[in-house]
């Protein structure tokens, strides 16, 4: 045994761990495209992206060079009050990227903390322009957001947020168009944007923004939109003035098969949130992207108007650097080529799962893949999810269910023959748990 395995076994608490009952975390000692190599020689295919951040591969060489080259040159620098021509440069093509409507690019961490940003943006423009009364937010049923306190409140209240209940704020809760179990259908669009009209119709001089996870909530499950509903929210909120935050610290950077989720729609957000892939896996960073004009209302010689926030490493180079390599990857054919044939991989499996029994509902955008598996009691801590993972591990593939709902978000490298094999495993595990096995 490895003295650091043992160190992490007596010093390291895990996230989202039950740390009496969970099995050993597995050590990990390299990576390589798809494959992350444990400390015993084994390869096991990473099918989440790690956590939905990987875009290019583990350790991809061409941003790891980036990386090193800028650690040698300039490793961090206040940014108040300095700039760096990693963050420059970044803002520039990633404000291009969204056709140079969101003009201005807030550096944060992570993706809670972009989020904890969008909505403090929102909130102080109010203060700003001189509407304090529009305080409200608006989120989506089954929306997943972030662990902070924040982040927390406009997400769904759930057993994650039971214990922090009294510290949330409030917000307005709207349904979301789509189904929490089965399929999706027009009436769940319909639903949805019946009662966002009607409570706007009364109360939209309270409202100042709505935040969406926009066409995929990922973290309740992989739910996916009913076509045409993001377009909608985006009219009805422009027609009131009420800032549209898309979340697409998730969606971001061609996981749904365009560069941002918003581009199917052609919608255009007041604020955007990217992080995860935005460093294409490699180090944390995020950004809150902003229209002018809600810039602009925090210009003003009375400094009671300036945005106060921000975080040691605010626009960090070495992560603004990883950024950038990362765009550089993103904008080649080839990675668009590679992107086109994950989704019609997934594809040409669907009518394999549609024709399994047990299957409550298969459903593709872009690059993601869920597979609903049929229960008596869904959701998040249904257990069919820990059993599954752990045999999905046992084959060599890192799948980590949500409660039933199976998913693959792959890194954009996956080879044709590694993806099949995922899809493979997730049918054979279907008949496992049919057997009986994961009673
Ligand atoms: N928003 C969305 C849509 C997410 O999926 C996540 C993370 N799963 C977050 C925000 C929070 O990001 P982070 O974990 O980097 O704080």
């Amino acid at each position: 045994m490895s003295s650091w395995i043992e160190s992490g076994r007596k010093h390291v608490w895990h996230p989202f761990t039950q740390m009496k009952t969970a099995p050993e975390p597995l050590p990990v000692v390299s990576g390589k495209d798809e494959l992350l190599v444990l400390a015993d020689g084994r390869q096991v295919i990473d099918a989440v992206s790690s956590w939905w951040v990987t875009l290019h591969g583990h350790a991809n060489p061409v941003i790891a060079e980036a990386i090193a080259r800028q650690a040698a040159t300039l490793e961090q620098v206040i940014f108040a009050g300095f700039i760096h021509e990693p963050a420059a440069v970044l803002s520039e093509r990633l404000s291009g990227h969204w056709g140079g409507h969101l003009t201005r690019s807030f550096f944060s961490d992570d993706g809670s903390t972009a989020v904890e940003v969008a909505i403090k943006l929102s909130v102080q423009y109010r203060q700003n322009t001189g509407e304090p009364h529009r305080t409200q937010v608006i989120a989506l049923d089954h929306a997943y957001h972030g662990d902070t306190l924040g982040a927390m409140s406009v997400g769904e209240r759930s057993a994650f947020t039971a214990p922090f209940q009294k510290l949330m704020f409030d917000v307005i809760r709207m349904p979301s168009p789509v189904a929490a179990s089965g399929p999706t259908t027009a009436e769940h669009r319909q639903i949805a944007m019946e009662t966002l009209v009607s409570y706007l119709e009364y109360h939209h001089n309270e409202v100042t923004a709505l935040i969406v996870e926009p066409l995929v909530h990922g973290a309740s499950g992989m739910l996916m939109w009913a076509p045409g509903a993001l377009r909608e929210i985006r009219d009805v909120t422009a027609r009131y003035g009420i800032h549209l935050i898309a979340d697409e610290i998730m969606t971001g950077f061609y996981r749904t098969g365009e560069l941002f989720a918003c581009r199917h729609e052609q919608v255009m957000p007041d604020i955007t949130c990217l992080s995860k892939g935005l460093t294409g896996g490699f180090l944390p960073l995020s950004v809150t992207m902003c229209t002018e004009e809600i810039y602009e209302a925090f210009l003003s010689d009375d400094r009671m108007k300036t945005f106060f926030h921000g975080h040691s490493y605010t626009a960090n180079p070495i992560a603004c650097a990883a950024a950038l390599a990362s765009l550089d990857l993103l904008e080649t054919e080839e990675t668009r080529r590679k992107v086109k044939g994950i989704e019609e991989v997934h594809r040409s499996f669907l009518p394999a799962y549609q024709a399994q029994p047990g299957v409550a509902d298969v459903r593709v955008t872009g690059t993601i893949f869920a597979v609903e598996f049929a229960e008596a009691t869904p959701g998040y801590f249904s257990g069919l999810g820990p059993k599954l993972y752990q045999f999905y591990l046992s084959e060599g593939v890192l799948l980590r269910p949500l409660g039933n709902v199976v998913y693959i978000l792959p890194p954009y490298c996956i080879s044709r023959e590694n993806l099949e094999k995922v899809h493979r495993l997730i049918l054979k595990s279907l008949e496992w748990v049919r057997e009986g096995n994961a009673r």
